[in-house]
């Protein structure tokens, strides 16, 4: 697909698809198609009486077909039903046909605009509590509605809003892909999300237990010969069979390299010893690096993969938190120097992502906790619905729940899939607004020399103080100060710092590399799920905020 000829409009029913996506056609000149109507037109009955008749699967089938037949339109704004996204083959079609755009508002007003629309009978609004079926529905769904190539929150705007929104967001999408002229393969629609930059078009699949699946899906993309598994050795002993069974099973020629572990070996040593492994195996540049573990095995191999022989296609198999939803997403991969972190590096994609949250089970308890911090994250810059989800799933969670944390993860991996589809090399775009917490965190990482804080724990502190400094310039209010620092407490992170010298943290912000000129760029929160940054922070308020966060 180039520039994408039609909108196609997801998301619960009642968020406003189809009066503002309607609206949306009149602005655009286009026509508008509401896929519910064309159900009632091809079954000749209403939507309620097909369920009623035919049950779901009888409405889900009309459903398809209605798709297919709006989807062979062009310029046309096609509003879907709330369960359309359930079929890959449906998301197949909608991802080849048009822009996805998706609709969203909270459980809340869902039930408000649907107790308004009187004389409707809707059989989510009856039983005794809609409003927890409908938030259990929504919280099913998202995983698919985040796949949207944008997402407009419709509590609180006019349909006229709304409709300007869809205009404004379609062009940015059309934009991107003329930009990037890049293709979106229908196979991915059972992907939790899909990259799509200039390096790169590539899947990442989230599941419980699919790490069997590794081998199939690096042939549906295309990679054959033979696959070097890169992974620390306490990682290769609990997963490293599975992985070499599924990789032979389709057809892969095998071999395996351990990595030393720990931030330190994630240097240029270690990359050493990992190309003249790979020379004495005779690697080719057709074969393939697989990188299993999490954000220092990702980054090491995947930095080899980007240099030997000029580089050679890699594979990310994330096995922590942080890997799935942060570090294996975007291409960033690099090496440390005894000068600073991550100083050698490339932004280098891998050709696919596969993550098994299955394998958390067996991840030490603080790095679990530490790892939702980036989740909480991506929370608090840009989905205000995700945030108030992971209230009400703290102790799942934290219990590594396999529902709860599949579907959580999918949602955190895909906000940062979007955001590096936007701004793949971080060049003041979206991707800029994931540094939310990193300017004091990172500082905490280097203070404490990478030893006594995991960086999850230090980003929660950062976060703490980021928050700060949002609400003493009076762009966060102080109700939304006090939810942050709860959700952060109540999963186990800390908001604040053991003692440290400040002027150590001044100077290793000064150095970090988010300095943009002389001031430091601070990422903050005008609300929740909404972020923006800042270079005229006062010195004295950033001493005040540390003050706050760092233990006397
Ligand atoms: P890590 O890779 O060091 O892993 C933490 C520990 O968990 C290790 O001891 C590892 O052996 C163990 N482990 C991994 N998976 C396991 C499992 N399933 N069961 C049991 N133990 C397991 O740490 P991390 O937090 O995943 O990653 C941190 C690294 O990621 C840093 O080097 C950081 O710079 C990098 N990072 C990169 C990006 C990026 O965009 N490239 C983003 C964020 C962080």
């Amino acid at each position: 697909m180039g520039t994408p000829e039609n909108i196609i409009l997801i998301g619960f029913s009642y968020t406003g698809k189809t009066q503002a996506g309607r609206l949306a056609a009149k602005r655009l000149g286009w026509d508008f198609v509401d896929t519910d109507d064309l159900v009632v037109q091809m079954a000749g009955k209403t939507v309620d009486a097909v369920f009623a008749e035919h049950g779901e699967a009888g409405f889900r089938d009309v459903e398809r077909e209605a798709l297919q037949k709006a989807c062979s339109k062009s310029h046309t704004v096609i509003s879907t039903g709330g369960g359309a996204v359930i079929a890959s083959e449906n998301r197949a079609l909608m991802l080849r046909s048009g822009a996805v755009i998706c609709l969203d508002s909270s459980p809340q007003k869902i039930v408000e605009r649907m107790r308004a629309a009187k004389g409707e009978a809707r059989p989510l609004l009856s039983g005794s509590n809609p409003l927890a079926r409908i938030a259990a529905l929504k919280v099913e769904r998202q995983a698919w509605y985040a796949q949207a190539q944008r997402t407009i929150n419709t509590d609180g705007m006019t349909v006229e809003q709304t409709a300007d929104e869809i205009v404004r967001a379609y062009h940015t999408i059309a934009s991107n892909k003329a930009s990037k002229m890049v293709d979106t393969p229908a196979h991915f629609a059972d992907a939790a999300y899909v990259v799509e930059t200039k390096g790169g078009v590539y899947p990442g699949y989230v599941g419980w237990g699919i790490l069997n699946d590794l081998g199939k899906r690096m042939r549906e993309v295309g990679l054959s010969g033979t696959a070097y598994v890169f992974a620390e050795t306490p990682v290769f002993s609990k997963y490293g069979r599975k992985v070499l069974a599924s990789l032979k099973e389709a057809e892969f020629r095998v071999d395996h390299h351990f990595l030393a572990s720990g931030e330190a070996n994630k240097s240029l040593a270690s990359a050493e010893k990992a190309y003249a492994w790979l020379a004495s195996k005779q690697a080719e540049r057709g074969h393939v690096i697989v990188a299993m573990g999490g954000g220092m095995t990702g980054d090491l191999a995947g930095y080899v993969a980007a240099t030997y022989l000029r580089g050679m296609p890699f594979v990310q198999v994330p096995t922590t938190l942080l890997a799935m939803t942060d570090a294996s997403i975007g291409g960033k991969v690099a090496v440390n120097l005894p000068a600073g972190k991550n100083l050698i590096g490339a932004f280098y994609q891998p050709r696919l992502v596969l993550a098994d949250t299955e394998t958390l089970a067996t991840l030490p308890k603080r790095e679990v906790i530490a790892g939702w911090a980036e989740t909480i994250k991506h929370a608090l810059i840009l989905d205000r619905q995700l945030f108030t989800d992971l209230q009400g799933l703290v102790s799942k969670l934290l219990a590594l729940e396999p529902d709860a944390t599949t579907a959580t993860v999918r949602r955190s991996a895909a906000i940062k899939a979007r955001v590096v589809s936007e701004d793949e090399r971080e060049t003041g775009g979206p991707r800029t607004l994931l540094n939310y917490g990193h300017t004091v965190g990172h500082a905490l990482e280097s203070a404490f020399n990478y030893e006594a804080m995991l960086h999850g724990e230090a980003i929660s502190v950062g976060m703490a103080a980021a928050g700060y400094l949002s609400s003493k310039l009076g762009m966060l209010s102080s109700s939304d100060l006090r939810a942050q620092n709860d959700l952060l407490r109540a999963f186990g992170l800390p908001l604040q710092s053991p003692p440290v010298q400040r002027d150590m943290l001044r100077q290793a912000m000064a150095l970090d590399k988010k300095v943009a000129g002389k001031a430091i760029r601070w990422v903050l929160l005008e609300g929740i799920g909404k972020s923006t940054t800042r270079n005229d922070v006062p010195d004295a308020l950033v001493d005040e905020a540390l003050g706050q966060v760092v233990e006397q």
